[in-house]
C-alpha cells in the first residue's frame, strides 16, 4: 500500500525516551501531517466499514487519537478505556502487568451492551499487555471483540503477542 510510506515518514523515532535504550515511536508528528494521518484512519476505515462494528474502544491515551475518527467514519460509538480514577461514573477495572509493576484500564458500566461487536484501537503494540487487558474488559461486559488494530507493532515481540492472543487477531499497519 503506497500510503504506508507517507505514514512511516511521519512517525518520529526518539532515541532514549522516556529512558535510556528505548526507541520511542512518536505519533504526535503523524497527527501534524494531515495527509498521513488521514491515510492512517482511511486504511482502518476501509477494513472495518462493512464488518458490522458497534463499538470502537480506544486505549488511553493514544488510542483516543485514532479511535474517534474511525468510529465516526464507520458509524460506531467510541468508548474510552481509561487509566484508573479518570472516569466519573461506575466502572469495572482490569489490571495488567508492565515491565515494572502493574497498571489498570477501566470502562464505564453501561457503555457497551451484551453482544455488541467491538474493535480495540491503540497506537502501538509492544508486549500486548494493554490490548489483552482491553479485550478482557470488553468481554467482561459481554462484547464480542472482533479484532485489535494498531498503527505500529514492535516486531521482535509480535510473535509473543500473537501466541498470547491467538483467537483475537491484531491488525498492525507497520508502515
Ligand atoms: P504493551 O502493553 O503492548 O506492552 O505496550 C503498548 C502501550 O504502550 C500502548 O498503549 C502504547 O501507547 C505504549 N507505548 C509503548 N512504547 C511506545 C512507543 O515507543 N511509542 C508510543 N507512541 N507508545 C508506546
Amino acid at each position: 500500500d503506497p500510503r504506508l510510506k507517507a505514514i512511516k515518514e511521519a512517525i518520529r523515532v526518539v532515541p532514549h525516551f522516556p529512558k535510556p535504550g528505548i526507541m520511542f515511536q512518536d505519533i504526535t508528528t503523524l497527527l501534524l501531517d494531515h495527509k498521513a494521518f488521514k491515510h492512517t484512519v482511511d486504511i482502518f476505515v476501509d477494513r472495518y466499514r462493512n464488518m458490522r462494528i458497534d463499538v470502537v474502544a480506544g486505549c488511553e491515551a493514544r488510542g483516543f487519537m485514532f479511535g474517534p475518527p474511525i468510529a465516526l467514519a464507520i458509524g460506531a460509538k467510541f468508548v474510552p478505556l481509561r487509566k484508573p480514577r479518570k472516569l466519573p461514573g461506575e466502572v469495572i477495572s482490569e489490571a495488567y502487568t508492565l515491565e515494572y509493576g502493574t497498571d489498570c484500564l477501566e470502562i464505564h458500566v453501561g457503555a457497551v451492551q451484551t453482544g455488541e461487536r467491538a474493535i480495540v484501537i491503540d497506537d502501538l503494540v509492544a508486549t500486548g499487555g494493554t490490548l489483552c487487558a482491553a479485550i478482557r474488559l470488553l468481554e467482561r461486559v459481554g462484547a464480542e471483540v472482533v479484532e485489535c488494530a494498531c498503527v505500529i507493532g514492535l516486531p521482535e515481540i509480535q510473535y509473543y503477542f500473537s501466541a498470547y492472543s491467538h483467537d483475537r487477531p491484531t491488525r498492525v499497519l507497520n508502515p
